[in-house]
């Protein structure tokens, strides 16, 4: 397997998988979804909700707001030896939400959530959560926890997370004319007339449309499209949560454990 990174800003990174099968490249693609651990909101107490917004509503709104998260400190539930339902420190964060209307409808935000650890804290301060009429209140505390998406869609590290084959393009030039027409109604503008001539210029950004082979003219079409299933081009975008880098590093390693604990049971089983 060989790994090539296209491109990375903070939130997202394409990258080329070399030497893999469809299988592999699609367990990774679930790995990154549903075994990837974040922080989310998952038990509130609540004191007082005069809002609009029935108790439930607004746990599920909260539920879904991203957290920056901190895998090194805490612990998965499940793994944590205090067993305790509403957890502790080494499992939990407590954020308090402490908001009352005066004197006007007022929205009320993300960023009014006060935590306990300030590196705990949601991915933005700008996600609204509900408005309150004049003299509304609410009041509650809420229990964040880490979790993985396979068990509820709000602890998925990611927003996307997506993979398709390498695209590979042939040009005969032997019998191409030089039209332009391929290049003309190529969505991805992948092809471009350079005088009498038709190149890729982006052969990466090719989505297999076909729609070039069917714009040309010439029978049989001198453009072939066609794709590498030993290659796949990822693209993966981070909620916040974590840094997408953290996030394929975690899968890869989630991915091993697996491999081995499964070695481990067949040779249990002397095959
Ligand atoms: S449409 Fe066909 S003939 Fe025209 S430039 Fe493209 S490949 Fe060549
Ligand atoms: S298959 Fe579609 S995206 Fe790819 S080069 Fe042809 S028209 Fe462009
Ligand atoms: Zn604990």
């Amino acid at each position: 397997m060989r790994v090539t990174l296209l491109e990375k800003t903070d939130l997202t990174a394409r990258f080329i998988v070399e030497g893999i099968n469809p299988p592999l490249a699609n367990t990774l693609r679930r790995i990154i979804l549903s075994e990837v651990p974040t922080m989310a909101i998952d038990d509130i107490v609540i004191y007082e909700n005069s809002s609009v917004l029935h108790d439930e509503i607004l746990a599920l709104r909260l539920g879904l707001i991203p957290l920056k998260t901190d895998l090194d400190t805490y612990n998965l539930p499940e793994k944590c030896s205090c067993r305790s339902e509403l957890g502790c420190p080494l499992c939990r964060v407590v954020l308090t939400l402490n908001v009352e209307a005066k004197g006007g409808v007022r929205t009320v935000y993300s960023g009014d959530l006060v935590s306990e650890n300030p590196n705990i804290v949601p991915v933005s301060e700008k996600i609204p959560i509900v408005k309150l009429a004049s003299g509304q209140k609410i009041m509650l505390e809420a229990y964040a926890r880490l979790g993985r998406g396979k068990d509820h869609a709000k602890w998925q590290p990611v927003s996307a997370c997506t993979y398709r084959y390498k695209p590979i393009i042939k040009i005969d030039y032997a019998r191409c004319d030089g039209c332009g027409r391929c290049a003309e109604i190529c969505p991805r503008r992948v092809l471009a007339k350079e005088g009498n001539k038709i190149v890729i210029v982006r052969e990466m950004e090719c989505t297999l449309c076909m729609d070039c082979v069917r714009a040309c003219e010439v029978k049989p079409p001198p453009i072939q499209i066609s794709w590498d299933n030993t290659t796949f081009i990822f693209y993966v975008e981070s909620t916040g949560s974590l840094p997408v880098e953290r996030i394929i590093l975690e899968a890869l390693k989630i991915y091993e454990e697996k491999f081995t604990e499964f070695m481990r049971l067949l040779e249990g089983l002397g095959v």
